[in-house]
């Protein structure tokens, strides 16, 4: 079977889809344990297909590829299929008096119809994570990966191709074109992950349909390192999860804020660091800039005078070069948008204190770091700023521990995913009050009387 071609009415795929979902078939444990089950054989099955793609795509190692993207699906499969029993069971709550005699109880309930936009940076976690907890919950997925990184999205649509039926589980290849035809459709949740101008698309179409998003869009994360953090550590953590990917990374740390006293020791540590990492495709720890006009891009965000270190680059090749900018200031044109690439700018500051104030004026960021063995400040920078997530003397890790929420707020986005987030982002929660016959206060009926009311006023102030 072959992924569903732009030129296909996405109306008889949806409808299809629905017919499926309406059936119930997707909603039994049994089937949906089944599904997960089978969705990991695939992807584990097609591991070569999906490596090979990828490197095409933007020389992505199988190092990184497993690491970084697949590990992370299989991780979110078991923790689905340990948890999908509980997570799927109906909850039973306390009832208010006013309802005695009855009981109350939570109702988890599939949304229906999915519709999962991926992202081009971590193409297979950013498409297929997002499968899991809409399968588990019992929704049917029409996903469409994004475009950019070809191949993979072609390998994906082939992976999913051969293991699912179309009514249950369906690519959609394309770009602009396909999405804006899908998004004429009625869903009955879009899960997106993109920018922040694409996420805006997608709320309004979303609106039009009054369907549920859950927008994992990106933003500037800073990571604040005082200076009385572990330096050597903080040094190591930062540069890998900042050139990672080669900054391709929604989550990166995408510039440091460093105290004064400790700048000239952080760049000095930041350059040896770098070197010591030796970031290239043949070492496997980097990758290729998406395409030219992305790597033109980074290009001129950077201004020569700032250029603290600059590693070898090859344009046609689409390596940029690991960046290291020093004596930056909030007014410079590369903290006026979301680097996404190996430039790592560094603000030094005096006051703690301002810099939060600072960051508090900008759009909320997807994620936050803090370097720091000072409470105080821990404190400081966890409770006063508004962020996505993050972590404290590590940058990027949060998102491995699916016990924690994973999204944005704000700009950086709306709705979190990973375990149980992600079974909640793909459900909804009836909350259903179930009531005996053999008794009624008659309470509300007419006639009023002011016994009843006030009989009322002291039920509900229970
Ligand atoms: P993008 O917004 O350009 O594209 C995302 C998806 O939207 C793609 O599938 C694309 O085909 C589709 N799309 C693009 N233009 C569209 C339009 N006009 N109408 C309808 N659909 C359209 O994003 P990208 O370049 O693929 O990814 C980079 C961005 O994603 C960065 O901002 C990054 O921070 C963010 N991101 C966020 C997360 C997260 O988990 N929060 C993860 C990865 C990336």
């Amino acid at each position: 079977m072959n992924s569903v071609q732009p030129s296909v009415d996405y109306g008889s795929l949806v409808n299809s889809q629905r017919a499926f979902f309406n059936s119930n078939a997707t909603k039994s444990l049994a089937f949906r344990v089944e599904q997960l089950q089978k969705f990991e054989s695939a992807i584990r099955a097609n591991e070569p297909l999906l490596y090979e793609a990828i490197y095409k795509d933007f020389g992505k190692s199988e190092f990184d590829t497993y690491s970084n993207e697949l590990a992370l699906v299989y991780h979110d499969i078991h923790r689905a299929l340990k948890h999908i029993r509980s997570w799927s069971s109906v909850k039973p709550v306390s009832t208010n008096f006013i309802n005695f005699p009855a009981s109350s109880y939570v109702i988890p309930e599939p949304l229906g119809v999915s519709l999962i936009i991926g992202a081009w940076n971590y193409p297979y976690l950013l498409s297929l994570a997002p499968m899991v907890p809409a399968i588990a919950a019992g929704n049917t997925v029409i996903l469409k990966p994004s475009e950019l990184p070809a191949n993979t999205s072609a390998a994906m649509a082939k992976v999913i191709a051969d293991a699912f039926d179309s009514n249950y589980i369906a690519t959609v290849e394309g770009g602009v074109e396909e999405t804006t035809a899908l998004l004429r459709e009625k869903f009955d949740k879009i899960f997106f992950t993109g920018s922040v101008p694409v996420g805006k698309i997608i709320y309004k179409a979303a609106a039009e349909q009054l369907t549920p998003v859950t927008l994992e869009l990106g933003g500037k994360s800073p990571a604040f390192i005082t200076e009385d953090s572990n330096l050597k550590m903080t040094v190591k953590r930062l540069v890998w999860a900042k050139f990672l990917n080669a900054g391709q990374t929604c989550i990166a740390p995408d510039y440091a804020l460093v105290h004064k006293s400790i700048e000239q020791r952080f760049l000095t540590m930041v350059v040896e660091e770098i070197k010591r990492a030796r970031f290239s495709i043949e070492n496997g720890n980097y990758v290729q800039i998406i395409n030219l006009k992305n790597y033109d891009r980074l290009q001129q965000l950077i201004s020569d005078s700032k250029i603290h270190y600059q590693g070898e680059g090859i344009r046609d090749q689409r390596i940029f070069p690991p960046t290291l900018l020093s004596e930056v200031g909030f007014d410079d044109p590369i903290m006026k948008e979301e680097i996404f690439g190996p430039i790592l700018p560094v603000i030094a500051y005096d006051q703690l204190d301002d810099v939060v104030q600072k960051v508090k004026t900008l759009p909320k960021p997807l994620s936050c770091y803090i370097f720091t063995k000072n409470a105080r400040k821990r404190k400081k920078v966890l409770h006063e700023l508004s962020f996505g997530g993050g972590a404290v003397n590590e940058a990027v890790m949060h998102i491995t521990n699916d016990q924690l929420p994973f999204g944005g707020v704000g700009h950086s986005g709306i709705g979190n995913y990973h375990g149980e987030d992600g079974f909640k982002a793909f459900s909804h929660f009836k909350g259903v009050l179930d009531k005996p016959t053999w008794f009624e206060t008659n309470l509300k009926y007419f006639p009023q009387s002011p016994l009843k009311l006030s009989l009322i006023k002291r039920v509900f102030s229970w």
